[in-house]
């Protein structure tokens, strides 16, 4: 996998560690500004909050100190941590993430991109909200037929043990069918940014996303919940989580 420089430039000036390597657990870094309670590093594999998937949390340390990260949020161009705390401008921190909590999130968020697929497929039409543990869709026939098909599906889906695909397409080839929420997103990444990163589940899912995400669908695991509610205006809202344990390993 690989981009171009354009999408790193798109995050500002913390290069995200996390778009090229999403099981790196500890990286070094230099603090390039900070003030009560914060630090902004010139690279981090922390996850700032974006897209309905929470921050890492973990802590930042050097030879002096050791900081607790308690929540990670991108503004503008910088990506704020929030620390207990404070590192002054210029000195290299070692961070560590609380990979338990980031490695449960990776999975929930590469399950609700293979549900949503499974959903399209059994007639949800568009999404218009989701979560780590909630899809929402607009108003449909989706019904108890359709959460068993997908049940039955994301299970077989998941001792397949299919790899994930990461990789590259220009935004020209970009074909988000009509969908509003996609080209809203689409819309918000800057013109200048011309490849976009692409996130396959081959057969059942394909979106641009820079969230973090597992290797293959054997790594997501079994649903431990699925539920259908309707809520206002007749949408459709489902909820899900996983079993804790997986039979693989990140
Ligand atoms: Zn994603």
């Amino acid at each position: 996998m690989g981009g171009e420089d354009g999408d790193l430039r798109y995050f500002g000036v913390t290069i995200p560690l996390y778009i090229e390597d999403c099981y790196l657990r500890e990286f070094d870094a230099r603090v390039l500004r900070s003030g009560p309670g914060y630090v902004i590093l010139d690279r981090s594999a922390f996850y700032p909050e974006s897209g309905g998937q929470p921050s890492d949390t973990g802590i930042l340390l050097n030879e002096r100190q050791t900081l607790r990260v308690n929540k990670v949020v991108r503004r503008g161009g910088e990506v704020y941590h929030y620390v207990d705390g404070s590192l002054p401008p210029g000195v290299m921190v070692h961070g560590v993430l609380d990979w338990d909590r980031r490695y449960l999130n990776m999975r929930r968020h590469s399950g609700e991109h293979l549900l949503t697929g499974l959903f399209e497929k059994f007639g949800s039409g568009p999404k218009v909200y989701s979560d780590i543990t909630r899809l929402e869709f607009q108003p449909s026939h989706l019904g108890l037929e359709a959460l068993n098909h997908v049940e039955e599906e994301f299970r077989r889906i998941v001792e397949e043990d299919i790899p994930i695909r990461i990789y590259y397409a220009h935004r020209s080839e970009i074909d988000v069918c009509g969908d509003p929420r996609k080209m809203e997103f689409l819309e918000k990444i800057p013109r200048g940014v011309k490849m976009l990163r692409m996130v396959e589940i081959p057969g059942y899912s394909r979106t641009f996303c820079f969230g973090t995400h597992v290797r293959s669908t054997g790594e997501i695991g079994h649903l431990s919940k699925l539920e259908l509610v309707v809520g206002k205006r007749n949408r459709k809202i489902i909820l899900f989580d996983l079993e804790t344990q997986t039979h693989k390993t990140g």
